[in-house]
């Protein structure tokens, strides 16, 4: 998952003003809301009962033995099973003042989903564990829960159990689990990032860019018309992730995938280092949406290329496999490029003359300071 840029908080008066954090937002003051019922005053339990409702709408997989209200959540399982986990802490991966609390819950889900997509596989239960600053609304928990039980009945999935602890910092992590599906010989349907093969074409689902997009529209730099404005902004506040397409490609034989989470050419290079392969991406195949282009011209390239959270699949197999996704898939696949033998593993963009374009393919790194190439350095600001 990708870092957000540091947030410029005007300075505030008052005693709150110490207690802002390194990313610059006060959590005393951003969840104390006069007059709501604070989850503190629900207490732990309370507030597991109240999520334990909520969830038991997502419904209850035949698989599942025991869910919320014991020491463990227990299923019964056979096949391929797949697990993952992603976690959403405030001012490092979002911030309040532009996700609202349904779009965190939404997200948290969506974010690994995506991750199982990328395998190839179907989600199944997920567990959450919430750490809450007390001074948090109820009534903001429950939008929470709302958006995570939107995202549970779109995707299919149940939350089973999880864990609550109270925290300055609002962070939410799930962990998912899925089944893969096998062949008539017994072996994994499996998208892996080692799965590629030199003269695999590449392909990719929906459009890029728009999250990162998105989010420079919901932090007031720019403005664009109101359509494009709605389009970009919603692919930053909901990620949707082509779960269908994973699922299908790896039936269709396809054997490598990952999804875009932190920047085409960052991701496939993960691709090219995990297959020991090098890729080529011709600019004129990114798929770019005309609310993108049009709301930023001359840098959708560069958002469409460098930019995180897209949250598509990016799939590489033989030709005759991907034309058989995109025959299938609703929504657009896109073929952009090939792997090819390359011992440097290079990711290279080349323009409509075959000329190699530089773009810093260096995207998110949640360890670097200052990983991502945000601020100044952000290609799209130049
Ligand atoms: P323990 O004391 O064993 O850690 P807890 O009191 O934390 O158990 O949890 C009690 C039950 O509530 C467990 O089944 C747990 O999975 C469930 N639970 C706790 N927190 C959450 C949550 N955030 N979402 C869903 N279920 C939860
Ligand atoms: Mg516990």
């Amino acid at each position: 998952m990708v870092r957000r840029p540091p947030e410029a908080d005007p300075p505030q008066a008052g005693a709150h003003h110490e207690r802002r954090l390194a990313t610059g937002f006060s959590p005393l003051r951003r969840y104390r809301i006069i007059g709501a019922v604070k989850i503190s005053e629900l207490g732990e339990f309370g507030l597991i009962d109240r999520l334990a409702k909520a969830f038991a709408e997502t419904g209850r997989p035949d698989s599942l033995l025991i869910g919320i209200g014991d020491d463990a959540a227990a299923w019964k399982a056979s096949g391929v099973q797949l697990i993952t986990t992603d976690t959403l802490i405030e001012g490092t991966h979002f911030s309040l003042r532009y996700w609202g609390w349904r779009d965190l819950g939404w997200n948290a889900l969506a974010v690994n989903v995506s991750d199982i997509a990328a395998m190839g596989g179907t989600p199944e239960q997920a567990l959450l564990t919430l750490a809450l600053p007390p001074e948090a609304a109820v009534a903001d928990l429950d939008e929470l829960t709302a958006g995570l039980v939107e995202a549970a009945r779109e995707y299919g999935t149940a939350i089973v159990g999880g864990d609550i602890v109270a925290c300055d910092t609002l962070m939410v992590t799930l962990a998912l689990t899925g089944t893969a599906a096998v062949d008539a010989d017994g072996q994994p349907l499996l998208t892996t990032r080692d799965g590629a093969r030199a003269g695999d074409v590449i392909a990719v689902t929906g459009y890029l860019g728009e999250s990162t997009g998105g989010l420079r529209l919901l932090l007031g730099e720019r403005e664009t018309d109101p359509e494009a404005a709605e389009h970009l902004k919603r692919a930053h506040l909901r990620h949707r992730p082509p779960l269908a397409v994973g699922r299908m490609a790896a039936r269709l034989g396809v054997r490598a995938a990952i999804d875009v989470s932190d920047g085409l050419l960052q991701d496939l290079g993960h691709v090219c280092r995990a297959s020991a392969l090098g890729a080529v991406v011709r600019a004129a195949g990114v798929p770019m949406s005309p609310a993108l282009v049009r709301s930023f011209p001359g840098q959708a390239l560069a958002l469409a290329c460098s930019g995180g959270e897209d949250y598509q699949l990016l799939l590489m197999a033989p030709g005759h496999a991907i034309q058989q996704v995109q025959r299938v898939s609703k929504g657009p696949v896109s073929i952009i490029g090939e792997m090819v033998a390359d011992p440097e593993h290079r990711v290279r963009l080349l323009d409509a003359t075959g000329k190699e374009l530089s773009l810093p393919a260096a995207g998110w790194d949640h360890l670097r300071p200052g990983g991502r190439p945000h601020g100044r350095e952000a290609p799209w600001r130049k």
